[in-house]
């Protein structure tokens, strides 16, 4: 069951996929304002910041996860 995250700043939702995550640690060593290693190399969203400070990198760290395992989606 994939976890899911909410950052409601501007109804943003930040979902991590920890069942297709490789671990490749891209995601927190490029964007640690917002992913944490919980441990095993799974990441945790932990938003240290705004969401406007961190749009723009977010979308391409996203992009470039290599299992697409961050998605992100707008809430109304
Ligand atoms: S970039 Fe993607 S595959 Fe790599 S640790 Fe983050 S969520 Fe997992």
């Amino acid at each position: 069951m994939p976890q899911r995250f909410h950052n409601n700043g501007r109804g943003l939702n930040i979902k991590v996929d920890i069942d297709t995550c490789t671990a490749c640690q891209l995601c927190y060593d490029r964007l640690p304002q917002v992913f944490v290693d919980r441990g095993d190399g799974i990441p945790l969203v932990i938003l240290r910041t705004t969401v406007d400070e961190v749009y723009q990198e977010l979308i391409k760290v996203s992009e470039d996860c290599p299992s697409g395992s961050i998605i992100l989606s707008w809430t109304e």
